[in-house]
């Protein structure tokens, strides 16, 4: 019989701690470089200027009720979410062979995907995960009973890309084994591979027949340039792979807590492509019935009116200008006053990693004094959100870093 009393207490998640500890940090000098998502210079959180002005638009609307969404979501949403991701001329959505439903932002798009391999998949394939990866892929693909297993990545040496040992780690794992593959801007380490590096994994993905699962987390938001964060997905749609993608569009539209994304199962080219793929979207529709009976509406409405209106659209991508560019100019500025110091160590993997994080290569001591004397929270395998840092900060950032490397 079930006992309650004999459940466990759960650890608390390492995150949420860090976060707990420094808003209870008194310090005026305090920085939060362990949140995930985007702070402005005077590090406050960013409402988008095209998300305030659709808001506004859906505020006004006469026509606007509360009413349900479809399982699926919101025709014009998933519509629009799909030519983002795959493009608009892709033969996947011409040969009518890529089916999407709007779901809790991207860890609901990982999850339905999750659920479905774990329930139509013949084999219970294995998870192949990064080595590192976002802490959260470990547990939604455990949480479904599937089993996971590990792909070298990130190289301490380097802190660049294990190019070789993630390639040779791909041609060990048995055929048919399902890979999951960040987008653009990899989340903990901020390394992609290069464009020539991807076209090497798709040819041994495609020869151990491979299954892709993508996650894009943040198209736009790492490059500043929607088509350019998208190049790793549309390359492998390009090379005739079945693969699915769970897309959030929690950081691009600075959608957090709007819970809005999107789950796409692209099917391989064939005559009955388009047939089979109905087919799978009939089943996820019965499993997103039973998970969430249909997304929330809120966000859905804002991203579909920037994402099918040309002028929000170009003023979104100012938008990611902005925010990207931001970033970038904190990851050249934090690396110039670590040169002009004479920090040991190299520091153009700060330059060179891209996105939200940055994998600094402080060990775990290192971080714990910056935690204790300096007032700075990062995550102990130091991965730090670039987001965090701004003008008012940066130099003396790179003082802490300073002083405790050396
Ligand atoms: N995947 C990755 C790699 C991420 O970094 C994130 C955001 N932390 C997500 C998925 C999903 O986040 P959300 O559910 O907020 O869209």
């Amino acid at each position: 019989v079930f006992t309650a009393s004999r459940v466990a207490a759960a650890p608390e998640d390492p995150l949420f701690g860090l976060a707990k500890a420094y808003r209870e940090d008194p310090s005026d000098k305090k920085i939060d470089l362990g949140i995930g998502a985007y702070r402005d210079n005077n590090a406050k959180p960013w409402i988008l200027p095209v998300v305030k002005k659709a808001d506004d638009a859906i505020h006004n609307d006469p026509n606007l009720n509360h009413e349900y969404l479809a399982i699926g979501g919101l025709p014009d949403l998933t519509a629009a979410a799909q030519k983002l991701v795959v493009g608009a001329e892709s033969p996947a959505i011409r040969e009518k062979r890529i089916c999407t439903l709007q779901t809790i932002s991207g860890t609901g798009a990982v999850h339905l995907g999750g659920l479905f391999l774990s329930k139509f998949h013949p084999l219970k394939p294995t998870i192949y995960l990064s080595d590192p990866t976002w802490a959260n892929h470990n547990q939604i693909f455990t949480n479904v009973g599937l089993n996971i297993a590990k792909y070298p990545y990130f190289s301490a040496k380097t802190k660049g890309l294990d190019f070789d040992g993630m390639v040779q780690a791909l041609q060990a794992a048995p055929t048919g084994s399902v890979v999951v593959l960040h987008a653009c801007a990899h989340n903990p380490t901020g390394v992609d591979p290069t464009q020539e590096q991807w076209r090497a994994i798709a040819a041994v993905m495609r020869e151990r027949n491979q299954f892709p699962f993508f996650d894009t987390a943040y198209q736009g938001f790492a490059s500043g340039d929607l088509n350019r964060d998208a190049w790793a997905i549309r390359y492998f749609v390009e090379q005739g792979f079945e693969m699915c993608v769970a897309q959030s569009f929690a950081k691009n539209f600075g959608l957090y807590g709007e819970r809005t994304g999107a789950f796409h199962f692209v099917s391989a080219p064939g005559s009955d492509a388009s047939e089979a793929n109905a087919h799978i979207a009939s089943q996820l529709a019965i499993l997103q019935r039973s998970e969430i009976s249909n997304p929330p509406a809120y966000g859905a409405r804002i991203a579909s009116r920037i994402l099918n209106d040309p002028v929000l659209f170009a003023q979104w991508e100012e938008d990611l200008r902005t925010m990207s560019g931001r970033i970038q100019e904190m990851r050249r500025g934090l690396r110039e006053r670590l040169e002009a110091r004479g920090t040991p160590g190299t520091w153009d993997h700060i330059t060179s990693q891209i996105g939200m994080f940055s994998f600094t290569g402080l060990n775990e001591a290192q971080v714990q004094t910056l935690r204790s004397k300096w007032h700075v929270y990062m995550t102990k395998n130091g991965r730090i959100s670039m987001a965090g840092l701004n003008t008012n900060n940066i130099d003396y950032f790179a003082e802490a870093v300073d002083s405790v490397v050396r």
